[in-house]
């Protein structure tokens, strides 16, 4: 597979990123199902872990549930808790390996956050001084702190909304 095919692949299922039942076009659940290679770290019965083929440093790699799941929004929580331990293990294996200044955990919830494969995935990027990757932060942040009252507004806005899946 030329890497245009795989570009094309790769960033095609961004027109289709509301559509939550659609797998069958999925990138990642192609990789699961063995139909697009991929660089396998290890997977068990609910997830796998696989290397990111545009890395951005040396070990940066993937953790993606195995069944269909857009993003933090839709996912089963039963496969939440799962992921959840398994990041914290590849996340260890990774620094490990590579022994990085640090390594940063990514998941991006939506196109509006920058999501391209509409299949959750979490990155796990190792980081090191002087990359070029990083939050882009706006000029004027920490220049004050938020009010407290504001702060705690806003904690109780969060605690009183549902954490079901919207139906919008
Ligand atoms: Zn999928």
């Amino acid at each position: 597979m030329s890497l245009h095919e795989i570009r094309t692949i790769y960033f095609k299922p961004l027109r289709s990123v509301t559509n939550m039942s659609d797998n069958e076009s999925c990138l990642f659940c192609k990789i699961v199902r063995g139909e697009i290679p991929a660089s396998v770290i290890f997977e068990d019965k609910f997830t796998m872990a696989f290397m990111d083929i545009f890395p951005i440093s040396k070990g940066h790699c993937l953790l993606i549930p195995k069944q269909h799941h857009v993003n933090m929004l839709d996912v089963d929580i039963k496969v939440a808790k799962r992921l959840g331990v398994r990041l914290a293990e590849l996340t260890r294996k990774v620094h490990s390996a590579f022994e990085p200044d640090g390594v940063i955990n990514v998941i991006a919830n939506g196109v509006g956050a920058g999501q391209e494969v509409p299949h959750l995935h979490i990155h796990v990027i190792p980081r090191n001084e002087g990359d070029k990757f990083g939050f882009l932060f706006p000029d004027d942040y920490r220049e004050e702190m938020a009010p407290r009252d504001e702060l705690d507004s806003v904690a109780k806005t969060i605690r009183a909304s549902s954490d079901l899946p919207s139906s919008k």
